[in-house]
């Protein structure tokens, strides 16, 4: 699997932090199981993270503390990430999801949500959603802009939109800046994870007409 979209570093921080909501958390733990590289930079983070509560701990944090960190992290050999990536060639489900939708993409239960989109719900608690979509070949999904955060991760197949294409691996991580449509390419349907932690603002009539069936 080769992953060209990436988490972004706040969204990285703040998963650290602990700090994103259940389903945001979930979106990220599920690319995480997917890359190395995210994988890396998880285990940057979080030493970043304990070397400032150790400082922390015993004076105060001074200009130069994050500089002194990050100069003694690249002296030490960062630990080697777990290996076992998921190979989702066979459809299978990532680790971190599994105990929600089940071991296999082919067997899951879906809801019909309109011609062409289906989805699954994972967590609709709290302000955003978290659910899983199957969108049919060549199937755009109405332009929208966000109030909050947006992450998309692609299970399978692959879509396009403003900021570029996405396949199997990638994860879109939008703020609130981004206005975007992704189309689903033609040859294959895509299955994406994807969680807001605020309602999409739709940018045409048509879709805030949807917005109360699309629940998103
Ligand atoms: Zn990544």
């Amino acid at each position: 699997m080769k992953i060209n979209h990436h988490l972004d570093e706040s969204t990285l921080v703040s998963y650290v932090a602990g700090s994103l909501s259940q389903g945001m958390a979930l979106v990220v733990a599920t690319h995480i199981s997917l890359c190395e590289k995210c994988r890396e930079s998880v285990i940057e983070t979080e030493a970043i993270g304990g070397a400032l509560l150790e400082q922390m701990d015993s004076s105060e944090i001074s200009d130069t503390s994050l500089e002194t960190i990050l100069s003694q992290l690249d002296e030490e050999p960062i630990a080697e990430p777990e290996k076992g990536v998921t190979d989702q060639s066979d459809g299978l489900v990532p680790p971190p999801l599994r105990s929600y939708i089940g071991e296999s993409l082919d067997s899951i239960n879906w809801r019909r949500l309109a011609p062409g989109f289906a989805y699954v719900d994972i967590f609709t608690e709290g302000a955003g959603v978290c659910r899983l979509l199957k969108v049919s070949p060549g199937k755009s999904i109405l332009p929208h802009g966000h109030r909050g955060s947006e992450l998309t991760l692609l299970l399978r197949g692959s879509f396009s939109d403003e900021i570029g294409r996405f396949a199997q691996g990638d994860i879109a991580d939008l703020d609130d800046q981004v206005e975007h449509q992704p189309l689903v390419d033609k040859d294959q349907g895509c299955i994406c994870l994807v969680a807001t932690d605020s309602p999409l603002r739709f940018t045409t009539l048509l879709g805030k007409l949807l917005q109360p069936v699309t629940g998103f």
